[in-house]
This record gives structure tokens, sequence and C-alpha cells, in this order.
């Protein structure tokens, strides 16, 4: 499959989970000299892979198509890391309610490890589709590979495409859960580390990894 095919595919998943609606949140793919953005204003159920807009790292469209209004922050995170291939932007429902009150999700559960590391930082709040909101995130997602974006939204990243939207889902959990705790009590945050031992474990764990 083509990574445009993959994109759409990808977008109709998150609407279709309820992650965004209507014609928000976007997904970048890294190329190789390039990235692909998903477009500005499109829903998912309206994507077409043709519609999906390829650009160069100085911000130009090659080819044509109005790039979503969050291409910098797409270009920026995929030039600063090098290690990872693929943007997913979500205003998913618990992720932006936690964003929304401008606060680090803690290490109330070890899953947490999963956005690497002990927290899952809050970007201070900026205007949609700005530099600002951009360096902002980047600084959120220093050593991590998820962050919240205040009063907005989520950011989650991965190696590949699949991979971000994996952890965008497992975000979205860990805020539900955190969120439900939260009108429970106060939770319990595992020390830093407890989240150690996590971040260790973590590297035998899954079908690839030697135990
Ligand atoms: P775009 O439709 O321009 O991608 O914008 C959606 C969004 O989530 C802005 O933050
Ligand atoms: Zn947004």
């Amino acid at each position: 499959m083509t990574h445009r095919a993959s994109m759409v595919l990808g977008a109709q998943r998150l609407s279709a989970l309820g992650l965004n609606r209507g014609s928000s949140g976007n997904i970048g793919v890294r190329l190789k000299n390039s990235f692909l953005v998903t477009p500005s204003g499109i829903p998912a159920d309206e994507l077409l892979p043709q519609m999906v807009v390829e650009m160069d790292f100085s911000g130009m469209v090659l080819g044509a198509g109005k790039p979503s209004s969050e291409w910098r922050f797409h270009r920026d995170i995929l030039a600063a890391r090098s290690d990872m291939g693929a943007v997913v932007h979500t205003h998913s429902r618990y992720a932006t309610s936690l964003a929304c009150l401008q606060r680090d999700i803690p290490a109330f559960h070890y899953m947490i490890a999963a956005a690497g590391g002990d927290t899952i930082r809050c970007a201070p709040y900026a205007l949609f589709g700005t530099q600002e909101l951009s360096d902002l995130a980047l600084q959120a997602l220093r050593e991590r590979k998820a962050c919240l974006l205040g009063n907005h939204g989520m950011i989650a990243l991965g190696t590949d495409l699949k991979a971000a939207l994996a952890l965008t889902l497992e975000v979205e959990s860990l805020a539900q859960q955190y969120w439900t705790a939260l009108q429970l009590g106060e939770p319990s945050i595992l020390s830093s580390q407890q989240m150690q031992a996590v971040m260790e474990k973590f590297k035998s764990y899954g079908p690839g990894a030697s135990a």
C-alpha cells in the first residue's frame, strides 16, 4: 500500500474510533527528502490518496494542494526527530479534556512509559497552525513520543504510521484512565525508580525482543 493510501486509512480509522471528528486532527509521514501531510479542512470520509499533500522541509508544497494548517509541527518534528517516521495529531476526547487543564499526565499507570518517559507533558496553549505552537510542541516532546497541546489536543509519534497510530490509541486510553481515576480520588503516582524499572523491562517486551 502507498503511504498516501495508508494515511487515508489511518485518518478514517481515527474517525471511526471517535478520536477525531469532522476535519479535526491530521497526519504526517516522512518520505526520503520530503514529507506527506493530510490536506487542510477535509473530513476523513472525504479524503482521497491524491489529496494528501507533499512538502519539502523548507515548507514548500511539491505538486498541488493546501496542506494541513499544522504542517509546521509535522515538518519540525520530522526534521528534529530523525528516528521518527510519522506524526499523528488528534482532538480526542480524554486527551483534550486533560489538555484543557494544561496539566502533564504523571506516572499514574506504568504504561505512561510507552510515551518514552515518566510523564506525558502538556505544552502551553498557542494558536493553531503557528510556529509558536510548533516550537512549544517540540519542547514538550523532548525525549518523548507523545504530548498534549494546551487547550487543543495531542500529538503522538512513531517510527512509522502504524506505530504512531498505536501510540495515539494508547495515549487516549491512558488519558481516559487518568480522568476516571481522578473522579475517584487522588491517583497514586509511581516513583522515578519504579518507572525506570518499567523502561528497562520494556526493552525485552514483545514478540521481537529477546526475553
Ligand atoms: P487541518 O484541517 O488544517 O489539518 O486542521 C485541523 C487541526 O486539528 C488544527 O489543529
Ligand atoms: Zn488540532
